[in-house]
């Protein structure tokens, strides 16, 4: 299949989805993740009219943003090393995986003045060892913390679910996710809007769109392996 076909058919299912929800189908942002493939096929899919681009290490996207940063909105996906931040900032211009605070604290440091980085907290749902994230307890007392620096906005949550052979069964992961930037939202805090949710991959994202996902991030379902 081409990646036109792909695209179809994932739009056709993200419709119906939304449809049988009753969610408008503008509130789902695709983030094409191009961590599989070269920075020809990355141009293809911007050339497909994906704007939103994902990749989860630091050392592949440079050559990518190098060559393609006027033409996309990029988003950092991975889980992020301290000492690499500086290789991100300016370039980025979402963050998924915030997930401690020495990490907050040297992309703030990192920023200059009154740029801000807009970032998912990433929430550990699922209890998984393997998994990065908070736990569900932490959240609120985590986010709070984040006020004190300046240049990080919280705009939503991410989580990963664990790999089920049968999606259904991430369901629950992606509902208590949506209560949980629920209960961030109702706080109403200045740094933290907290209105948007970064979850779904290939074999998962029907099931976090029903659930309110308003970032889905697919790879290898729509851009492939190479
Ligand atoms: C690789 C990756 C994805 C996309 O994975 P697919 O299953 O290929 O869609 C999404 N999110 C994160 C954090 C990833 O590392």
């Amino acid at each position: 299949m081409s990646m036109q076909e792909r695209l179809n058919s994932i739009e056709q299912e993200i419709e119906h989805a939304c449809e049988k929800v009753g969610r408008n189908r503008n509130s789902v942002h695709i983030v094409a993740v191009t961590k599989y493939v070269s920075v020809e096929t990355t141009k293809q899919t911007l050339d497909h009219g994906l704007t939103h681009i994902g990749e989860n290490r630091a050392e592949g996207a440079i050559e990518k943003w190098n060559a393609l940063h006027d033409r996309g909105i990029w988003h950092f996906i991975g889980s992020l090393q301290t000492r690499k931040v500086k290789q991100i900032i300016g370039k980025f211009a979402y963050l998924h995986s915030l997930d401690r605070l020495s990490l907050a604290e040297e992309v703030d440091k990192r920023l200059e003045p009154g740029e801000i980085m807009k970032c998912f907290v990433q929430v550990n749902v699922s209890g998984e060892e393997s998994k990065a994230g908070i736990t569900p307890e932490e959240l609120h007392s985590f986010i709070r913390q984040l006020s004190q620096y300046k240049g990080i906005q919280v705009v939503g949550l991410m989580t990963m679910a664990p790999f089920y052979e049968a999606p259904e069964s991430t369901r629950p992961v992606f509902k208590k996710l949506r209560e949980l930037r629920d209960e961030v939202q109702v706080l109403q805090l200045e740094h933290a809007p907290c209105t948007e949710l970064s979850m779904g991959m290939s074999n998962d994202y029907l099931v976090a769109v029903e659930e309110g996902a308003t970032f889905i991030r697919l790879g290898s379902a729509l851009v492939g392996r190479e």
